[in-house]
């Protein structure tokens, strides 16, 4: 059972970005089809997976673009944020240099994308508390000078992954509607 051809009142784009190995491949076949894998795969093959969202009486069909591995040679074109309303910006909580690169991905966000697309930060893998390397104030503290949401998830675990999805198209209905 997929939700292809369900009717959809609307539909929109949004993108992962984030650096290599944060969890975005994870974090999406959470949210589309349930899924998580313990290899790291940098490739799963499909550029983007789609997730009907019921908002009151309208189905909100999301495409979410996720990279084929392209962010590790730092090759993701304008292309992939064209038509975006929405990004989920993805670090590893247990990978400092990850969040460090947050400015950069933000950077990149504001060159290429639309001014008002919905940003929201995510810092992965919650469930790795032994080795974390960035606080929760952190994460919260540079979303509130960027003007992003903020959430901490994990794919693993499945926590949060739904919430920071549905953060986004939330907000989106909400401005564009
Ligand atoms: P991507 O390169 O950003 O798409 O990252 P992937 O989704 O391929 O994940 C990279 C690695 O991190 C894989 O080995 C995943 O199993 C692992 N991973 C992803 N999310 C989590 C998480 O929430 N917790 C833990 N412990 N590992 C995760
Ligand atoms: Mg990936």
């Amino acid at each position: 059972a997929d939700s292809y051809d369900e009717e959809c009142d609307y539909l929109f784009k949004a993108v992962l970005i984030g650096d290599s190995g944060v969890g975005k491949s994870n974090l999406l076949s959470r949210f589309a089809k349930d899924e998580f894998r313990l290899d790291s795969k940098p490739t799963i093959g499909v550029e983007f997976a789609y997730r009907n969202v019921k908002i009151g009486d309208r189905v909100i069909k999301a495409q979410i673009w996720d990279t084929a591995g392209q962010e590790r040679f730092r090759a993701i074109t304008s292309s992939y944020y064209r038509g975006a309303l929405g990004a989920l910006l993805v670090y590893d909580i247990t990978r400092r240099t990850t969040f460090q690169n947050v400015k950069k991905w933000i950077h990149e966000l504001r060159e290429f994308g639309n001014l008002e697309m919905v940003i929201v930060l995510v810092g992965n893998k919650s469930d790795l508390s032994e080795s974390r390397q960035v606080s929760e104030e952190e994460g919260k503290k540079i979303a509130e000078m960027e003007g992003l949401f903020f959430m901490e998830t994990s794919a693993l675990r499945n926590l949060n992954v739904e919430e920071a999805f549905l953060r986004m198209i939330n907000k989106i209905h909400e401005t564009t509607m």
